[in-house]
């Protein structure tokens, strides 16, 4: 019987599930396309910014596929070709396609504004986050100060989880330099009247309580127009700062828009009830606009769904239409403290971090096999809170 030829481009949450799901079954040859070679656990990258082991927010694709039929190529997708089928890559050339599923994910967005592009920290990648840790280091080595600002810009779940551990994590620092104690000002800037503003306000107030506790100073309303090396430039005045984490702006993957996709007026792909862009093209997780796009939880559904369906269609069954589900949104902010919130049911504190914990753990197992999820799961509770420059 003739395989069926299923091309996954993206190796994050949508694109290693859906390969994960699909490599046992015989029907399928399952190819997946990335342009890294790492699977991001993207919630755990603020703690590997501030101090936490990088294993725990990087875990090697070949790993995770490791005994499993999928072939996969580091590769870039460019160009596709509908008539043909086939999908122009930089890395791996041209690929042909029975299915495509796309799960490209988001990139960050300045929104034009002047200098934060050339002179912003971001903590979306590895690399960011060793750059945001190292310069935090320099800083103490060098200038044997801190800075006057430490800025944090977005009171989503993003900022809101960096803001509540970067206080401690300079202080640390600070110690290992052997400088003497001193404030450290942590600001948490949002454009919104409310941190966490797509929560209700409740959550808002409970985190920015928790946030306040920690020292952190939360500036609300406040528009960022520019950057320069030495300051943000915040409703027309400068704020003195040389570190500014701007976790403020995504957009989707411009490969759709270059490629002629159907937008929706939220900027993702239009998708119909099969998650389908159009026919053979599957778009998942943070690209599709679907109610619940943008979380971690989403992607992976979509990715069952999905590939469930084309396993449904080779054995001549109907697909099933897509059913959102309502994710569980846990955000940690500081340490031993994390807010849970599920419609209407909210636990804040010490409880809702042990669920964050179990959380990481389910996430990790979701793609790996019990004891190399036990381990990693593990690592979050290591830190490497040595100098990365001097090691000290
Ligand atoms: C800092 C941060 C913290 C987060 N914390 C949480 C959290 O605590 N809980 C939660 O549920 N969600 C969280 N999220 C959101 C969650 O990570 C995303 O919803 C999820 O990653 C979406 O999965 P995806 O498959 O759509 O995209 P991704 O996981 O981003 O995967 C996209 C993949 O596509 C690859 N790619 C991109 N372009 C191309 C191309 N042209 N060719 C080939 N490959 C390409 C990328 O390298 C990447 O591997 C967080 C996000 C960020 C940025």
């Amino acid at each position: 019987m003739k395989k069926q030829n299923v091309l996954i481009v993206g190796g994050g949450f949508g694109g290693v599930k859906a390969a994960l799901s699909l490599s046992a079954d015989e029907r399928f040859r399952v190819t997946l396309i990335s342009d890294q070679d790492d699977f991001r656990y993207y919630p755990a990258l603020y703690h590997t910014a501030t101090g936490g082991a990088s294993q725990v927010s990087s875990i090697p694709l070949s790993e995770l596929l490791a005994d499993h039929k999928v072939t996969y190529h580091r590769a870039r997708a460019m160009h596709l070709n509908r008539e043909a089928k086939h999908l122009v890559t930089k890395g791996a050339g041209t690929l042909s396609y029975d299915s495509l599923i796309l799960s490209l994910g988001m990139t960050t967005n300045y929104f034009g504004i002047k200098g934060l592009e050339e002179y912003s920290f971001g903590i979306k990648s590895l690399d960011e986050a060793e750059e945001l840790k190292q310069h935090i280091h320099n800083q103490l080595r060098t200038n044997g100060a801190v800075d006057q600002h430490y800025l944090i810009v977005g009171g989503g779940p993003t900022g809101v989880e960096l803001a509540g551990v970067l206080p401690g994590y300079i202080k640390r620092a600070m110690q290992r330099h052997g400088l003497p104690r001193r404030a450290v000002h942590v600001e948490l800037i949002e454009a919104m009247p409310r941190i966490m503003p797509r929560m209700t306000k409740d959550v808002s107030r409970a985190t920015a309580k928790q946030l306040r506790k920690l020292g952190v100073t939360i500036r609300t309303n406040q528009k960022v127009e520019a950057e320069t090396a030495d300051a943000l430039i915040v409703n027309g005045r400068p704020v003195t700062s040389h570190t500014v984490v701007w976790t403020a702006g995504v957009a989707c993957n411009r490969f759709f828009q270059d490629n002629g996709f159907t937008m929706t007026p939220h900027h993702k792909v239009e998708v119909n009830e099969y998650l389908q862009a159009e026919p053979n093209i599957y778009v998942l997780g943070d690209n599709a606009d679907t109610m619940y796009s943008g979380v971690a939880q989403t992607a992976l559904h979509d990715a069952v769904t999905v590939t469930s369906n084309l396993q449904r269609q080779a054995s001549g069954k109907k697909p099933k239409p897509y059913h959102r589900r309502k994710p569980i949104y846990v955000t940690p902010t500081g340490p031993g403290w994390a807010s849970v919130v599920y419609g209407k049911f909210r636990i804040y504190g010490r409880v809702g971090w042990w669920l964050r914990e179990a959380a990481d753990f389910v996430a990790y197992h979701d793609y790996q096999p019990w004891w190399p999820a036990v381990q990693r799961w593990r690592a979050l509770h290591d830190t490497q809170e040595s100098c990365p420059l001097c090691g000290q």
